[in-house]
């Protein structure tokens, strides 16, 4: 059987793929969306939402556990995971909720079911063909694990972890990027006593190495146990617990393991080898307007090589429905993604790290470095952390860092620094409400134009 032929066809309904959807119903295109599982995929059902929830909760225990800190008489008494679930599990179902209404108030054709790639711009959902005009790839990525490392039982994904219905009293989080940071910190918070594996010689280490001092400084004193420059060798489990061996000799007892070391491309059985498409060690190379080798073939979202972001997917989706559209929009500059890590401390950056603006224009580079110490909110919320940024010689600003509770939030005016590429002395003028800690932004732009106000040393 085949179905009336759309503008575009759509396999996958996580964030690159809706947002594609959306976008291009907007414009006016017929749209037929297939997905297997949930709309909104891995951020809503498994990812961003879940995460950021369970962090709020853990915020939530550590403001209990602290509030003699602030005068304010309490204890954590306990955590109850059941609470903690149902809260979490609230907030995803309501947005689930609001996301099939915008499906539907968009009139798009969605498609339950695992659609296949059959060639052409045709997808095929249990024996009936969808074909587009164009079609879009967007079926997102899964949990990796490292080779001998079965998952299941006490070895976890992330996706486990999510649901896990105790807190453990000792994990280890196998990677130190963004997802095994942001897990060890809501366990840590719970009480679980915790230790990072990182291969690499430090947390983070996608970020400038002044965040990963900065975040390893703040879990030193959370006493959340890292061990970098370490790698993992096996693990063992049984009734008890789980053994964890690495390179240096040393094993590690713990109630579970979760094992966060990336995400792959699910690119597999979908039949896009067979179709032609081309690529690279799983991923789908595109080129910089998203077109695959195929004509009228696009991909977005983890399955092109880049930061796999909810955000940088959304913003791809909309790129391609646009592009479909005949809008001509401009292509994506992925240094100006924002990233955020929400670990209690955050961690947030935009732009080049100085490594990278080192190379790219040489050591004459600028940077200034603002100690939140200085910021009163901060000092209110008693977070420590700093504002780093990176000035090109006689240019923009072209990297904005920063650290400590709640930075994610300054992200907004960082990258629109970085996009806007401003200038410190542009900055500079504009006026940030005191006490908060955008405040700690503009400081470092002031010094930057050299006219520093609360500036130390
Ligand atoms: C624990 C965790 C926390 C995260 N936190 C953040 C965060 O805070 N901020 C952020 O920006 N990003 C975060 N991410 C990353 C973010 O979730 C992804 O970048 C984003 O979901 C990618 O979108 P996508 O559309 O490429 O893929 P996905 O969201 O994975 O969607 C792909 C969809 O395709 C469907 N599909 C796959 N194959 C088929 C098929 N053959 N037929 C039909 N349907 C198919 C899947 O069911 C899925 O719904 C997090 C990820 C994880 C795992």
């Amino acid at each position: 059987m085949t179905d009336a032929e759309a503008d575009l066809v759509i396999l996958g309904g996580g964030s690159g793929g809706y947002a594609a959807a959306f976008r291009a119903a907007e414009l006016g295109l017929s749209v037929t969306l297939v997905e297997k599982d949930k709309l909104g995929g891995t951020c809503l059902h498994r990812g961003c939402i879940p995460t950021k929830a369970l962090l709020h909760a853990a915020e939530v225990a550590d403001s209990a556990r602290d509030g003699e800190q602030f005068g304010v008489r309490t204890t954590l008494e306990g955590v109850d995971m059941d609470g903690v679930h149902k809260y979490k599990d609230t907030v995803v179902t309501r947005l689930y909720k609001g996301l099939q209404g915008l499906a539907k108030s968009h009139k798009i054709n969605y498609v339950e079911g695992t659609g296949t790639f059959v060639g052409g711009t045709t997808v095929e959902v249990d024996g009936t063909r969808h074909t587009g005009k164009n079609l879009v790839l967007a079926t997102g990525s899964y949990s990796k694990t490292l080779p001998g490392l079965e998952l299941g039982g006490r070895i976890l994904t992330s996706e486990d972890a999510l649901t896990l219905d105790f807190v453990p009293k000792k994990a280890v989080v196998l990677g130190g990027g963004v997802i095994g940071v942001e897990f060890a910190s809501v366990w840590a918070s719970f009480g679980t006593e915790v230790t990072i594996v990182e291969a690499l010689p430090r947390l983070v280490p996608a970020e400038d190495e002044f965040a990963s001092k900065q975040l390893e400084r703040a879990f030193r004193r959370r006493k959340i146990g890292f061990k970098t420059g370490v790698k993992f060798t096996g693990a063992k489990q049984d009734g008890d617990g789980v053994t964890v061996s690495l390179e240096s000799g040393e094993t590690l007892e713990a109630d579970v393991l979760l094992v966060a070391v990336g995400r792959g491309p699910n690119t597999a059985g979908h039949g896009y080898d067979e179709a032609g498409l081309s690529m690279d060690r799983g991923f789908v190379p595109t080129d910089e307007r998203l077109r695959t080798n195929l004509p009228g073939v696009y991909a977005v979202g983890d399955i092109v090589p880049g930061p796999q972001l909810a955000h940088r997917g959304f913003q791809q989706g909309v790129f391609v429905a646009e592009e479909i559209a005949g809008l001509a929009p401009q292509p994506i500059d992925e240094a100006g993604i924002p990233k955020v890590t929400y670990s209690h401390p955050e961690v947030a950056s935009v732009g080049l790290t100085e490594a990278q603006a080192k190379e790219k224009y040489g050591p004459d580079i600028t940077t200034f470095t603002y100690d939140l110490a200085g910021n009163g909110k901060s000092q209110i919320l008693k977070t420590s952390g700093a504002v780093k940024l990176i000035k090109a010689p006689d240019g923009p600003v072209v990297g904005l860092h920063l650290v400590g509770d709640r930075v994610g939030e300054l992200i907004g005016e960082a990258q629109l620094i970085y996009n806007w590429e401003a200038f410190p002395e542009d900055v500079a003028p504009l006026i940030h409400a005191h006490p908060t800690q955008t405040e700690a932004l503009g400081e470092a732009h002031l010094a930057l134009a050299g006219k520093p106000l609360h500036v130390h040393g």
